[in-house]
């Protein structure tokens, strides 16, 4: 089973293969306990939707509500290595009421920090901007503004768990 393409699809095959180099020299564990030392406390759904909702005021205050922010042991992280960020359209009346929803993979229940605020960034920089464009990356770098290299150590983060589950 080949991971490291499965993950870092999109990625070029020179990177494929530093990390394939990497994990054959048995470093992927050291390089992300060093880089990531702290683990997160944030495992519940009342704890995630404060986290949630305090980067959001933090940083897109005047942004739409959010009607719910949970953990999602549905959400199949290979398919969707980050969250799922819905909009639900509901008719009320004559009104179409938009509704936000922010659903983050229960892997991320047990995680280093810097991983669960980079999935919560990305899924609160959804709420202002569907697409992944040019606008949507800003937002991320405003909330985060190392949103990139954390984004791609949470991708080494997720094939050194299938590694370790193996
Ligand atoms: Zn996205």
């Amino acid at each position: 089973m080949d991971f490291v393409s499965r993950y870092l699809a999109g990625y070029s095959e020179s990177i494929h293969q530093q990390v394939r180099d990497l994990i054959d020299r048995g470093k992927l564990q050291s390089y992300l306990d060093s880089g990531y030392p702290l683990q997160h406390e944030i495992n519940n759904d009342g704890d995630l939707r404060r986290y949630v909702l305090g980067i959001k005021n933090q940083y897109i205050k005047k942004s739409s509500p959010l009607s719910k922010v949970v953990y999602d042991s549905k959400i199949h992280v290979i398919k969707n290595a980050l969250g799922t960020h819905t909009y639900i359209n509901r008719v009320q009346g004559s009104k179409i009421k938009s509704k936000n929803e922010i659903h983050i993979s229960s892997i991320f229940k047990r995680a280093p920090e810097a991983f669960l605020n980079m999935i919560a960034v990305h899924e609160l920089a959804h709420v202002k901007e569907k697409d992944h464009n040019k606008s949507f990356y800003q937002l991320c770098r405003h909330m985060q503004p190392n949103y990139h290299q954390i984004e791609f150590d949470c991708r080494l983060y997720l094939i050194n768990n299938e590694i370790c589950s193996d």
